[in-house]
């Protein structure tokens, strides 16, 4: 890979006065965990950011290239040695687009935007998601038509990423950004805790509100609905696949729970009564051995019946 800067020739935004409405450039970066595509057209070179799975993704210095058609860019098939159209799905091998300001994620050849697969490689071209921008999700709690924003959390050590609703300001998290978010609140716990943390969520009376189960922005499988900790008072929708949903106050509630030592006393009263559990099955094991180690009943008739013989053998005896 040269080590030139990654303008391609075309780039609208480095070429001089366009007439027209210059079209988006798209530098396609895919995650190697989940295979995720995002465009990061708005991103500079080495810039990081978030995958939806939580893996941490880079915008690559990869030099656009022209690669000839050697792959449907309708299907992906191969092209047979002078083949015209696609054996698979007869689409011709000339690309239909002059423009091609798409990078293709893995050989960072150009590509047309709307074509489905690379003609160079036969990667199948589908972002998800415009990293740092307006995502394809749409928000758990708003309408459907209302797409979540992704936004780097501000201080975060590893760029770490959410998604907000600009409408009703609920965040999604990923599990491994939210875990990440957690150590850091843990870290930061306060040396002399908070007599009487505030529970996050008494202010809002939940108890009051219509349950409702919303859909993950990432599956569209309903939530489940989980209390976070046990005792903290915050009731979570959780995708066990891809992540949790907080509305607009709850996550720096939560945070500021566990700041004030909430996890931690949490996990020390779960630890508390497991050893009770523990204590009172011994017990329980204890008092079925000592009653196993009792001679059944019937053995105590016998013994008594013999006593009494012997006692009747003794008067006779004493008779005679
Ligand atoms: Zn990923
Ligand atoms: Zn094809
Ligand atoms: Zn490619
Ligand atoms: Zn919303
Ligand atoms: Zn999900």
């Amino acid at each position: 890979m040269a080590d030139s800067p990654a303008t391609p020739p075309s780039d609208p935004r480095r070429t001089g006065a366009p007439s027209h409405p210059a079209p988006r450039f798209r530098r396609l970066v895919r995650c190697e965990n989940c295979f995720k595509q995002f465009d990061a057209g708005d991103l500079a070179v080495g810039e990081r950011f978030r995958c939806l799975c939580g893996a941490l993704l880079a915008v690559p210095r990869s030099e656009a290239q022209e690669a000839p058609v050697v792959r449907c860019a309708s299907c992906g098939a191969p092209r047979a040695a002078g083949a015209v159209n696609c054996t698979f799905c007869e689409a011709p091998f000339v690309l239909g687009e002059s423009e091609r300001n798409t990078l293709c994620p893995v050989c960072a050849s150009r590509l047309g935007d709307r074509q489905r697969f690379c003609h160079n490689c036969g990667t199948r071209i589908a972002p998800e998601a415009v990293a740092g921008g307006r995502s394809e999700y749409s928000c758990p709690s708003c309408t459907p038509e209302r797409r979540l924003s992704s936004r780097r959390i501000p201080d975060a050590t590893a760029g770490l990423g959410m998604l907000e609703c600009g409408s009703c300001s609920g965040i999604w998290l990923g599990h491994p950004t939210f875990e990440a978010l957690q150590e850091r609140a843990r870290r930061e716990v306060a040396p002399e805790p908070l007599a009487r943390a505030g529970r996050p969520g008494a202010k809002r009376p939940k108890a009051l509100q219509k349950v409702t189960y919303r859909p993950c922005p990432v599956c569209r499988k309903l939530m489940v609905r989980r209390a976070f900790a046990g005792s903290s008072g915050v009731v979570l929708d959780v995708c066990g696949s891809h992540g949790l949903w907080f509305d607009a106050t709850e996550l720096e509630a939560t945070l500021a729970w566990i700041r004030a030592g909430g996890l931690s006393r949490a996990e020390e009263r779960l630890a508390e009564e497991r050893k009770e559990a523990a204590r009172r099955a011994a017990i329980a094991k204890q008092e079925i051995r000592e009653v196993e180690a009792e001679p059944p009943a019937e053995a105590r008739w016998f013994e008594l019946l013999g006593d009494l013989a012997e006692m009747v053998f003794e008067a006779v005896g004493r008779k005679r």
